[in-house]
């Protein structure tokens, strides 16, 4: 074993579908070409948006495709307490500030648009705007430069002050944001190689500037094109992406490969799903896109 470490980290909020097994592949094949570890972590911080018997559903799923996870199954919801603690730590640092700002206060006295909606204009950076409500959690961000250099997509940087505005780190109904579960959680399972969909390209520089503050090293990054259906929308629960199919999984396999541009020979339908890993394993490192813009699916 190599000292990369990898990790899927679906949403329970719905099955798997055709999307989420592009990125399962990609980071599967990504870890297993570099003889690394390959981690599951469930995401279920969100607990109101979960889908009761969507995780096990999830992991049912992945096992009839044929992935196989080292270590065991990381939660979201039974880490709060790291969250509690890197919080604690920003606090101490000055880094954060409550903030009680509702959204319709904030699209109120916002005029400033940045890469994802609306910028936070700032209302409780010196100090708390209504003591009596309950308060989220803001990273104060500033004009300094956070560059990362993805696996595919190149050289991105961002201002995050005026690209995206401080932003919450913890919700007022007291839920982590995705932002600083993910961060603490990579950093936790030793994760060296983060392989996503590329919708999750914008929010990697407030990741790095998380990481900056914790004090944490930066994993390497490969942002994958996302798969969209024929309206142009990303495949998504919102989009009423159909599940992966539980039979048959070789063709669907076969179309992931496909879609990650690995050119997978027809025969290999006929194949085990053992064989079809091995041969994706074997030819990643030729397949793997290196500067692939946004691809739309003629797959589905
Ligand atoms: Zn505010």
């Amino acid at each position: 074993m190599s000292d990369y470490v990898g990790r899927f980290a679906p949403s329970p909020t719905g099955p798997l579908h055709f999307g989420s097994l592009v990125a399962a592949v990609a980071s599967y094949c990504d870890a297993k070409s570099a003889n690394g570890k390959w981690l599951l972590r469930i995401e279920d911080l969100d607990k109101p948006r979960e889908v009761k018997g969507a995780a096990a559903s999830i992991i049912h799923c992945l096992e009839a495709y044929g992935f196989v996870w080292d270590d065991e199954i990381i939660y979201q919801s039974q880490q709060v307490e790291h969250y509690e603690k890197a919080l604690a730590q920003l606090r101490l640092n000055a880094l954060v500030y409550p903030c009680t700002c509702t959204r319709k206060e904030i699209a109120d006295s916002s005029s400033q648009y940045g890469i994802e909606g609306m910028i936070y204009p700032g209302t409780c950076r010196h100090g708390i705007h209504q003591e009596n409500k309950p308060s989220a959690w803001r990273m104060l961000t500033t004009d300094r430069v956070i560059a990362f250099d993805d696996r595919a997509f190149g050289h991105i940087q961002h201002i995050l002050s005026r690209d995206t505005g401080d932003f919450v780190v913890k919700r007022a109904d007291g839920l982590f944001a995705y932002q600083l579960a993910v961060v603490v959680d990579d950093v936790n399972q030793g994760v060296t190689d983060i392989v996503r969909g590329a919708d999750l390209l914008n929010s990697t520089t407030r990741q790095i500037y998380l990481q900056h503050a914790l004090g944490l090293t930066t994993p390497r990054y490969l942002h994958i094109p996302i798969v969209k259906n024929a309206q142009g929308e990303k495949l998504s629960k919102q989009t009423l992406a159909s599940p992966l199919p539980m039979d048959n999984t070789q063709s669907t396999l076969f179309s992931a490969f496909n879609f990650l541009g690995l050119q997978p020979p027809q025969t290999i339908k006929n194949a085990t799903s053992n064989e079809m890993w091995r041969w994706a394993i074997q030819h990643w490192n030729s397949a793997k896109p290196s500067k692939t813009p946004l691809r739309s699916n003629k797959i589905l």
